[in-house]
């Protein structure tokens, strides 16, 4: 008989989960379905990896914020931002409900018409509006938020060359107590380029001034921040009135409401206000400001993260499991942070999908990336997983799906799961075909 090869004995501690008010329900409780669906069938009938998406939790997302703005407010419009998440699928959900489209590149405005969005419903920012752009935008009449002179001049020049007016808005950057300041987009409230801007606007004949935009960052969890932006622009608003005899029609407040995730290294330092309490600020902020009723702008939000993150979910796979060298375990799935951008920054909750011991133990999870920096968790208590059984990470619906890439592994299927907890693929996963199919061999390198 061979001999067993000595293995240095290594004492742990282990956790049997830590308590909260709701008892001992945290990450390690098993989630073994999402809206009513298993788990197991999604992964079997879609593949694992795979990104699901819960429509109920958009919609009810999209209907509650809605809600905590009309209710305080008369005039409320959203705008889904498409950057967050563009597939075309989950943009009809917010469409559906009723939002417009905000864009910030010309292949989203292309987007959100190919949507079916009217022209008059879409909202152009970004600092790189191409000149064929900035002309199809204006003649689809479309709402576009100027980010710097450059962009003011070619917007008057191409007005005059098409004989047409364009709906403009200049986006506007400033202090809102928040630092570092978002002061690279738009114009800047403090210096006077902003005021400067609109100046130039109401003078040029091609230009009609219908709103003002501020996007003060993303993630932001004060909500005092977006007090001071709205009644900076509600200040603009009011000087356009009695100094250029302009009526601003709309105020734009962008979007970066918080959605429930975990900051790296904030595990219960920062509480997330919600939207009711932003809601509260801003419209507050405007209807006190003391704008008369029939000049009493409209208020758009841009919200992203906030509407859709919950609503999403990357399932995938335990690969295997390793000591480190420093007697650590770390488990390796088959997804990374190529297609989890989002875990540069966040601690993503990723949940069992199975029912498993019930002690755990403190595991590094690695992705299937022949890389260094293909780490999903640095830390997280989960029970011993074994090869093939199956995780779920939760809030991944925001950004994940419109920054991923195909570094090394390619992105995976996208599935929808209508209300009636019905399964729709709403994007194949890629293909090495796909991939090829923009190469080009130079005929000196092709194969004999
Ligand atoms: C990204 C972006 C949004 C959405 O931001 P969230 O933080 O996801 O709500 C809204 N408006 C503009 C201009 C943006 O660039």
């Amino acid at each position: 008989m061979a001999k067993l090869k000595y293995e240095r004995p290594l004492i742990k501690k282990m956790n049997a989960g830590m308590m909260n008010k709701f008892g001992t329900v945290n990450e390690c409780t098993p989630v073994t379905h999402i809206d009513g669906v298993s788990v197991k069938s999604l992964i079997e009938q879609y593949g694992s990896p795979v990104f699901v998406l819960s429509e109920q939790k958009m919609r009810q997302n999209y209907q509650m914020a809605t809600r905590a703005f009309s209710t305080r407010y008369p005039a409320v419009q959203f705008a889904w931002s498409y950057k967050t998440h563009y597939n075309n699928a989950v943009c009809q959900v917010y469409h559906q409900e009723g939002s417009w489209a905000e864009v910030v590149s010309g292949f989203e405005y292309k987007k959100a018409l190919g949507n079916g969005v009217p022209g008059n419903h879409i909202i152009f920012n970004g600092p790189d509006k191409h000149a064929d752009e900035i002309e199809l935008a204006i003649n689809n009449d479309s709402l576009i938020h100027i980010d710097h002179f450059e962009e003011l001049y070619l917007l008057i020049d191409t007005c005059a060359q098409l004989n047409k007016k364009a709906r403009v808005a200049i986006r506007v950057n400033m202090d809102t107590g928040i630092y570092p300041m978002w002061d690279r987009f738009g114009f800047n409230y403090e210096n006077g380029q902003a005021w400067q801007a609109l100046q130039k606007i109401v003078q040029s004949n091609n230009l009609q001034l219908v709103g003002l935009h501020a996007h003060i960052g993303t993630y932001m969890l004060s909500t005092a921040a977006y007090g001071i932006a709205a009644s900076k622009l509600c200040d603009l608003a009011s000087n356009c009135k009695s100094q250029l005899n302009t009526t601003i029609k709309y105020i734009d407040l962008g979007g970066g409401f918080p959605s429930a995730n975990t900051l790296k290294g904030a595990i219960g330092l920062v509480p997330t206000p919600s939207v009711d309490e932003f809601a509260e600020v801003i419209t507050s902020t405007i209807l006190n400001f003391g704008f008369k009723t029939e000049d009493l702008p409209m208020l758009i939000l841009e919200s992203g993260r906030v509407l859709i993150d919950d609503a999403g979910y990357l399932l995938g796979s335990v690969l295997a499991n390793k000591k480190l060298s420093d007697g650590r375990k770390a488990t390796i799935l088959d997804f990374g942070v190529n297609i989890m951008f989002t875990s540069f920054w966040y601690d993503h909750m990723i949940s069992p999908a199975q029912e498993l011991s019930q002690f755990n133990e403190d595991t590094v999870l690695y992705g299937p990336l022949c890389m260094n920096i293909d780490i999903v968790r640095e830390s997280v208590n989960l029970p011993l997983m074994n090869r093939g059984d199956h995780v779920v990470v939760h809030k991944v619906g925001a950004y994940n799906m419109t920054q991923w890439m195909q570094f090394i592994a390619m992105r995976p299927n996208i599935v929808l799961i209508d209300t009636q907890n019905n399964t729709h693929l709403i994007r194949q996963a890629e293909t090495l075909d796909y991939l090829q199919q923009l190469e080009i061999m130079p005929a000196h390198l092709q194969k004999k």
